[in-house]
């Protein structure tokens, strides 16, 4: 088997093994392979290996690599805009992705809202959390939620489906545990509080700590180096 192939292969196992450990149907979590940085024959090919997801963190990168792999691609696949997302660039961003896990205020909402209703489009999105509380990270911090989340159900052309955080780096997985249980529960008592939503989904996990994000819930996981090594 191709180095490729053999990496997927793995990563598929080990979120079935994680989402098993807690009853969880493995089918249920969705493999969002991260292609930053990546050049666009590699993502050819995980695509006939079978990937469906995709993901990339910039508007510029995804602009010069995603319509090219499209019109090359025998099949669709869905496009996941994971990074920081800069107002200016929203026009771009809808028009390239089919999902945005990164949104981060409530003056992106708007920007999405209005420039996808202007397109006829209802665009789905996870609202970004910073559940540690870093400074350098973007997002929510937790407690603004429950202000922003009504405010940003009322916007046409949004079709709000959960959170997403990215946790610290840490040495061992086991430390970015509690942020996703936080996250989780941040998760079910927003929806608790607005059930009109739909808040499915918790996209949380990359390369050095899936697994525990799937055991604490994740149904998205974000995965770039396991899949296509380390980044240059
Ligand atoms: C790069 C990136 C990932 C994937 O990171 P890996 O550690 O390579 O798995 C996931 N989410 C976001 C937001 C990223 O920028």
């Amino acid at each position: 088997m191709e180095e490729l192939e053999l990496r997927i292969k793995r990563v598929r196992e080990r979120i079935a093994e994680a989402a098993l450990r807690k009853g969880r149907n493995p089918e249920e979590i969705i493999l969002v392979a991260v292609t930053k940085t990546v050049e666009p024959e590699r993502i050819m090919a995980a695509a006939e290996l079978g990937i469906e997801h995709f993901g990339e963190n910039r508007v510029q990168e995804a602009l010069e690599k995603i319509p090219r792999i499209n019109f090359l691609l025998k099949r669709p696949v869905t496009w996941h805009m994971v990074g920081h997302l800069q107002t200016n660039k929203v026009p771009k961003a809808i028009r390239l992705f089919d999902f945005i896990h990164s949104v981060d205020s409530v003056r992106l909402a708007l920007e999405l809202s209005k420039r996808a209703s202007a397109q006829g489009k209802t665009i789905p999105i996870l609202l970004e959390v910073n559940v540690s509380g870093e400074a350098t990270k973007f997002g929510f911090p937790p407690e603004e939620m429950e202000k922003a989340v009504p405010e940003i159900l009322v916007l046409p052309g949004l079709s709000l489906q959960g959170l997403m955080t990215i946790a610290p780096i840490v040495k061992d997985p086991e430390e970015a545990r509690p942020y996703f249980t936080r996250l989780r529960e941040l998760r079910d008592k927003l929806a608790e509080k607005f059930p009109q939503a739909s808040w499915k989904h918790l996209s949380m996990g990359m390369t050095d700590d899936f697994e525990v994000a799937v055991e604490e819930g994740a149904t998205m996981v974000r995965i770039g180096r396991a899949i296509f090594g380390e980044r240059r």
